[in-house]
């Protein structure tokens, strides 16, 4: 269903686009454990069709700037033009809606 996610998650490579902590699944939904957040199958699907454009690179571990959302794939800043998402770490390329959906569907804690 989303082969992408299912390896990443199997290695611990899928990152959440909140606090980059790695995401797992909870029964059949995608979830982060650090913010308690489960995540919808429709961002689900929006997060695999952005994996299939991002290459394998080395994880960014550096700080996001405040308000911005991590790339799934290498944890770098998404930025976001007319709803499309792209990542200048990886390729990943988010399909409108992602930011929309993260932003007004689902609660994150805060931390990070
Ligand atoms: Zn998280
Ligand atoms: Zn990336």
């Amino acid at each position: 269903m989303w082969p992408n996610i299912t390896e990443r998650v199997a290695n611990k490579t899928l990152l959440c686009p909140f606090c980059r902590y790695p995401l797992s699944f909870r029964e059949d939904e995608l979830h982060c454990d650090r913010g308690r957040c489960g995540f919808s199958s429709h961002v689900t699907d929006l997060i695999e069709a952005g994996l299939a454009t991002a290459r394998r690179v080395a994880p960014n571990g550096e700080a996001l700037p405040a308000h911005t959302y991590a790339c799934p794939s290498c944890g770098s800043p998404l930025s976001f033009r007319e709803g499309y998402g792209t990542c200048e770490g990886c390729g990943f390329a988010a399909p409108r809606g992602l930011q929309f959906n993260l932003l007004e569907r689902h609660h994150h804690d805060e931390s990070r």
